[in-house]
């Protein structure tokens, strides 16, 4: 049976969906084709956990255009339990309680209206794990 394409986007848009290495089991977000530790091809979609620690992290108190009504906000690069890092915005969070190896989760937020016709931009941020694992 073929997977649907919508199923497929949906995947793509709430989770975090890279790619495993069958050569060299690497974990790979985001994907890329390649795996970067051995250079064989890697195709194999991976979803990963979402669960990761705080690796390090900036507040932002001088945000670009069009991110002002969030400011502040905290962006850090997170270490998934996986492996790779990935670069995300944290939510539900002081910026004051951030420490970097605070157990983090994915959820998937609204980050902006986009242009005229209103269309919304939904990605991916951290937020402190609920529940212990
Ligand atoms: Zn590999």
């Amino acid at each position: 049976m073929e997977v649907s394409r919508h199923w497929r986007l949906k995947q793509q848009r709430y989770s975090l969906v890279g790619e495993v290495c069958p050569h060299c089991d690497s974990k790979i977000f985001p994907p890329r084709d390649i795996c970067p530790e051995c250079g064989e091809e890697a195709i194999q979609p991976y979803k990963f956990s979402g669960r990761g620690e705080v690796y390090s992290f900036t507040t932002v108190h001088n945000p670009p255009a069009g991110h002002e009504e969030n400011a502040p906000y905290t962006v850090a690069l997170v270490h998934l339990d996986e492996g790779p890092m990935v670069t995300a915005q944290l939510t539900d969070v002081d910026d004051k309680t951030v420490k970097i190896g605070m157990p983090v989760e994915m959820v998937t937020r609204k980050l902006r209206s986009e242009g005229e016709r209103g269309i919304l931009v939904y990605g991916y941020k951290f937020r402190p794990r609920l529940l212990p694992t």
